[in-house]
Parts: C-alpha cells; structure tokens; sequence
C-alpha cells in the first residue's frame, strides 16, 4: 500500500532544500487533496492570477498554497507549459490571460471558525475560500486571498 512514495528527488540541483519559511502542513485535517487534485487546483490558481508577468519565485509563492512539496511544484510547472497555461522565460512566468478572472463575489466564499492562513500561518476567525472547478483553495486571510490572486 505505497499509494504516495516518498520521493526525496535526490541529487537535483536546483532543489533549494530550503525549508527556513515555516511549517505548512499540506496533509493537515480538511485539506483532503491528492496529488492530482492538487495539480488541477495548482493549475486553476494559475490560470487566474491577475499579472501578466510574475517572477518565479512570485508564482510559486502561489503554488506553495496548494503544495510545499518541491518535486509536485516542479510538476505544477511542467504541466502549466506543456498546457500552455503560462509560459517559461528564464526565472520569469507569463501568464496567458484568457479572461479568466476569479469573481471575487461568486468565487471567494468566507466561513467563520478557527483557521489558520494558508499563506502566512496567522489565525484567522474568518477564513476565505477560493472555489475553482479543480476544488476548494484556502483559508486566507483578507489580504492573503487578494494576494494569492495577484490582486494586491
Ligand atoms: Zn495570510
């Protein structure tokens, strides 16, 4: 029953190994993603950002929302070029805009409770979905959300 290996990507180069911001926790209680599903929701998330033009590091800021594992980030990527989601220069991703902008009216649904941002870790009372077909991406906090959506 070895439904998710534990791949340690071993002798890759360019992992940064960097685990110094913080401890997200992608399996905490809720989440209930698998690696596919998460890939789609990654891929959602990209296809909505509100910029042209971000540095990598911007967008997988994003992407650290749906997962912190490097090696499914690097899938994340793979799969929005080959899709044509977003395209590769160098350190720099440009999105390809097609209008699909998240309505934050109909798309970002708040929920009272005990959460924890998503994004920056802090408690929130207020939690901030944001619903794609792929699923459900959150909590966020107010700033948070308009942020993971490249509105601020
Ligand atoms: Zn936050």
């Amino acid at each position: 029953m070895t439904a998710d290996r534990p791949d340690r990507s071993s002798g890759d180069p360019d992992d940064p190994d960097s685990d110094s911001n913080g401890d997200f926790d992608e399996d905490r209680p809720g989440s209930g993603l698998d690696r596919d599903e998460r890939v789609e929701l990654a891929l959602e998330l990209l296809a909505h950002l509100e910029h042209d033009e971000l540095p990598l590091s911007a967008v997988v800021d994003r992407i650290e929302t749906v997962t912190t594992d490097p090696a499914l980030t690097r899938e994340i990527l793979d799969e929005a070029d080959k899709r044509g989601v977003v395209d590769r220069e160098s350190g720099r991703i440009r999105t390809r805009r097609g209008g699909a902008f998240v309505r934050f009216e109909s798309q970002v649904v708040r929920r009272e409770g005990d959460f924890e941002c998503r994004r920056c870790g802090a408690g929130l009372s207020t939690g901030h979905f944001v619903r794609f077909d792929a699923g459900e991406l959150g909590p966020f906090g107010p700033s948070c959300v308009r942020k993971v959506l490249g509105r601020e």
